[in-house]
């Protein structure tokens, strides 16, 4: 770079830049090969509560013994090695020197996140000789970002549920029931099918009201998720229907756990506005099977299945077979 003529040279310029670099807001912390510490500025000072002159020629890890010393210890080693700049980001360790968040406005984080540098210096034979940590304060950033990510989770998390019950909203139960489908399509992977809804749900509705008919839906809910294994998938279909994907399980096994839940729910005496409420459901079952084209298919074999079991008396529990009708 050319001088500035109104730049002074030697002293007055080094003075300059060891002003600036004490006062610039970024840590800067010098180590030999040892480790020892040969700068500390005062971002490190005003941070760490250690002062220069206390910390000047001791190793590193023994004045902070928390920084996780293989891994720091091996980046500052390949950049003696290889003559090559290392980093740290906040993404993988959130800091290296665990120092106390000081910003009221990012105040939801305790401790300050840290993006790092670690550059090779040379001495006058060209060797490195030294490495400068240069520290970069990033907590607004990734205090932000984590928001950002907690708020598009929550985001995704209420576009897939039903807001009412819980469940999976029948949009993305659908989904998971075609990727079930599909997985079945190529590894001929089991998977049963159960179908249910309330039965005579109108009369609940037209002889307790609205309310009471919402709190026995969003009991019927709570019965299926108590029941069910994490890797089953359980929607809300309709209003008072619900489904069930049964993963890697058969006809027979998803009928004991249909006959289970039946019982449970036939047991239940929800209590809502003065009332006291019993009712039933009825299911239907249908196992995967090549017979069925696409996964609309495999809904209409247990909707057929569920409909036999409204016929045939309600509160109880249908295997699909061919032939039965919907
Ligand atoms: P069946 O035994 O044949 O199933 O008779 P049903 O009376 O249950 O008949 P159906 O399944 O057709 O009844 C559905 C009723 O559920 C109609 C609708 O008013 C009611 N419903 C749907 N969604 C809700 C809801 O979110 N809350 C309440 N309280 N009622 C609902
Ligand atoms: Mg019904
Ligand atoms: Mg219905």
């Amino acid at each position: 770079m050319k001088q500035d003529k109104n730049m002074p040279e030697g002293m007055e310029n080094w003075h300059w830049m060891m002003y600036i670099l004490q006062t610039i807001d970024v840590g800067l912390v010098v180590v030999d090969k040892d480790y020892r510490i040969c700068v500390w500025n005062s971002f490190m000072e005003n941070h760490s509560g250690k002062l220069a002159q206390d910390v000047s020629n001791r190793p590193l890890f023994d004045i902070f013994p928390e920084i996780q010393k293989d891994w720091f210890q091996h980046k500052i080693d390949s950049v003696f090695l290889l003559d090559n700049r290392a980093y740290t980001i906040w993404e993988e360790r959130p800091y290296v020197f665990k120092f106390k968040n000081y910003r009221p406005i990012t105040s939801t984080a305790d401790f300050m996140y840290q993006y790092t540098t670690l550059l090779p210096l040379k001495s006058v034979s060209g060797e490195t000789s030294h490495v400068a940590i240069v520290v970069y304060d990033v907590t607004d950033i990734a205090v932000n970002r984590m928001a950002l990510k907690k708020a598009n989770k929550t985001l995704e998390e209420i576009s897939i549920t039903d807001q009412m019950t819980r469940l999976y909203n029948r949009s993305h139960w659908e989904n998971c029931l075609l990727q079930e489908f599909k997985r079945h399509a190529r590894h001929n992977e089991m998977a049963s099918l159960i179908m249910f809804d309330i039965d005579h749900f109108k009369k609940v509705n037209d002889t307790y009201g609205h309310h009471p008919g919402d709190v026995v839906i969003k009991s019927v809910a709570q019965e299926l998720l108590n029941s069910k294994r994490d890797i089953d998938v359980a929607g809300r279909y309709g209003g008072e229907e619900f489904g069930v994907i049964l993963v890697g399980v058969d006809a027979e096994k998803a009928y004991y756990f249909a006959e289970r839940l039946r019982k449970n729910i036939s047991e239940l005496l929800i209590e809502v506005d003065d009332h006291k409420i019993r009712f039933t459901i009825s299911l239907g079952i249908a196992e995967i099977s090549s017979q069925q084209e696409c996964h609309t298919d495999w809904i209409k074999c247990a909707d057929a299945a569920l409909y036999a079991s409204k016929r045939g008396g309600r509160n109880r529990t249908t295997i699909f077979v061919e032939g039965m009708e919907s």
